[in-house]
């Protein structure tokens, strides 16, 4: 049915090649492509589908860029490169007529700021171009996106309070490792706490709020509160909102080691010179930290992700929880990786086999919100990511 161009070959691009190769009917042609050709080789090893091509790209490059989308003639390009890579990969899009979807939105590399007025910026010129641009179509940002307007469409007439609440219950044996790209990661979670409130966003120290939750199938968990991008856009898209916060669970033992990593200096963002030669903090501990997609071998244990929401229906008060579960083992049997790499995969592979089947297909740049959630959750039932609801329940959040 269509050619996909598929950019990064980490943990992310592990489980979406894989799931892309077991459905040649929708995904006709893959072009896996990465700054390390040997990593997409290997990927394409594994899947053993002869449908899966490789090729070395620096996704930094416009030009080169164009240069392989030129030579393939892709319908879609999936970037799940890093943040970083957004822009370039929009740009080239547009210079050669390809849509575009990712998982997380665009990050300058020399400020840990995310926000989508980047992406948001290019809509008009994807509008005239006739091209779709999905954003966030990973889990979260994503599925939680989807869940939400799922709720919206069939078990709320407004919704007022909304909860995502994020749990990874997982052991992988290891003092201290991140789930998916550790720079990413670590930038991220060191951010200050932000979440919306009766129309603005009121911000908190890192970490300052918590509270434990209870998660199905793994029990109480202690959360705290970040900010996480999905956030941004949902409150614009569901303007009924009165508050919506992001919660997290986090191990002491990973706080801890948090700490020490903040507290010598080694999440700097900022290069310094060592020895004469130029080299960023968080760069170097990544390239000493355990990679994420060589996680999955001993990870034990689930992650549990889902929605909480309250709200009205018919005139009264109505709580909703929609959640997944996902298990590591599970997730590195089938694919290879963890179920984070997993979680996030599944869901970009189904935003793409929409696009290429015309159910998710609009000129402009879009988040996953603004697209019918009904076909997607069909699909994450069938994909490995079923979902599961709960109504009128104590959703422990006041
Ligand atoms: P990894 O670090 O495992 O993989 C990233 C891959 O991108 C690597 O193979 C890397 O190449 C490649 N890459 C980096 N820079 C370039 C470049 N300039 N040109 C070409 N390729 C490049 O990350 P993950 O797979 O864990 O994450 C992928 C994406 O998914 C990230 O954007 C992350 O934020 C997002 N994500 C989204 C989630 C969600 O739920 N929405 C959850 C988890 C992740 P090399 O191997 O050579 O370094």
């Amino acid at each position: 049915m269509g050619k996909v161009l598929l950019i990064g070959a980490g943990g992310v691009g592990t489980v979406v090649a894989h799931k892309m190769a077991e459905l040649p009917e929708v995904f006709s042609e893959i072009l896996l492509a990465s700054r390390t050709k040997e990593k997409c080789d290997a990927i394409a090893a594994r899947t053993g589908s002869s449908n899966l091509k490789t090729a070395r790209v620096n996704a930094d490059n416009v030009p080169e860029l164009v240069q392989l989308i030129r030579s393939f003639k892709p319908d879609l390009v999936v970037n799940v490169a890093l943040p970083y890579q957004d822009l370039t990969i929009m740009d080239a899009c547009l210079e050669t007529g390809v849509s575009y979807l990712d998982t997380a939105n665009y990050e300058p590399l020399d400020e840990a700021k995310f926000e989508y007025k980047w992406q948001w910026a290019y809509r008009e010129r994807f509008e005239k171009a006739g091209l779709t641009a999905i954003l966030g179509c990973g889990f979260d940002p994503g599925v939680s996106g989807i869940y939400t307007a799922y709720a919206a469409k069939h078990h709320f007439d407004e919704i007022q309070y909304l909860d995502i609440v994020d749990c990874n219950a997982g052991n992988h044996g290891k003092a201290f490792a991140t789930n998916f790209n550790p720079e990413i990661n670590i930038r991220e979670v060191t951010q200050k706490g932000k979440y919306w409130e009766n129309g603005q966003w009121v911000m908190t120290e890192p970490h300052e709020i918590h509270q434990p939750l209870t998660y199905p199938r793994i029990g109480e968990k202690e959360s705290y509160l970040i900010f996480h991008e999905e956030l941004e856009s949902l409150v614009i898209n569901f303007p009924t909102i009165r508050r919506a916060r992001f919660w997290m669970t986090f191990g002491q033992e990973y706080l801890t080691h948090l700490r020490v990593i903040q507290n010598i200096g080694m999440a700097g963002i900022q290069p310094i010179n060592y020895e004469g030669k130029e080299i960023v903090p968080i760069q170097f501990l990544k390239a000493v930290l355990p990679k994420p997609e060589e996680l999955g071998v001993n990870y034990t244990g689930e992650t549990s992700i889902g929605c909480r929401i309250k709200g009205i229906k018919d005139g009264k008060e109505k709580t909703y929880y929609v959640y997944n579960n996902c298990s590591h083992e599970a997730a590195y049997a089938e694919t290879g990786t963890q179920a984070i790499s997993y979680t996030t995969g599944v869901p970009a592979m189904i935003g793409a086999m929409l696009f290429l089947q015309g159910k998710w297909k609009k000129p402009g740049v879009f988040n996953v919100e603004e697209f019918d959630p009904d076909p997607f959750m069909r699909e994450l039932n069938m994909h490995g990511l079923p979902w599961y609801e709960l109504t009128d329940i104590d959703l422990e959040l006041d």
